[in-house]
């Protein structure tokens, strides 16, 4: 996450790396300029999906010592000093993806997060390494659907056993790790 966001960073024509003025609605540029909306464009993908655009833009790229960085599209046929900058965002994706980031890295997100790399990650090690389960002994999909069952029920009761040893029935998660 952190590489994605060093990686951005230089981009500065990315809505990511661009201040953006809630109440008002506008975006502010690298060059400390505004980017206000300009019109809504109701767009299908080939599968259906709809989804409502808005295309914010910015009236004061004339003469920015940033504007090879922030516009791109090379092979426009417009001349890159005529061209100014526009946005196309889809505020409801936005909207999805901040509440995201907030579950993400709530305490309960880091900690499911954690755990599902250990479960995942773990249960084929397990099944790899320790069982030795390294190829499908049946052909045919109903045979290896067979075979995965029954290796996912031995993998399960070797859990059980484990905590019923542990005297950990019932807990389903591991606890984070507080870092001073
Ligand atoms: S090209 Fe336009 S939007 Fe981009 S930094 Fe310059 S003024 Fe801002």
């Amino acid at each position: 996450m952190k590489l994605v966001k060093l990686k951005n960073i230089k981009i500065i024509g990315r809505i990511d790396n661009m201040d953006y003025d809630e109440k008002n609605d506008y975006y502010i540029c690298k060059n400390g300029k505004k980017l206000f909306d300009n019109k809504i464009i109701n767009r299908k993908s080939k599968t259906g999906y709809k989804s409502k655009i808005t295309c914010y833009i910015c009236k004061e790229c004339r003469d920015c010592q940033y504007k090879s960085s922030c516009i791109k599209g090379n092979n426009s046929k417009i001349p890159l000093e005529n061209r100014t900058k526009n946005l196309q965002v889809s505020k409801l994706f936005h909207e999805k993806r901040k509440e995201n980031l907030k579950r993400i890295i709530s305490p309960e997100g880091c900690q499911l997060r954690m755990n599902r790399s250990i479960q995942a990650e773990g249960a084929f090690a397990q099944l790899k390494q320790n069982m030795k389960f390294r190829r499908f002994l049946s052909r045919g999909k109903e045979n290896v659907l067979s075979e995965c069952i029954i290796v996912a029920i031995a993998h399960n009761i070797s859990r059980l056993h484990n905590k019923i040893i542990k005297n950990k029935r019932g807990v389903y998660l591991h606890h984070l790790k507080e870092v001073f």
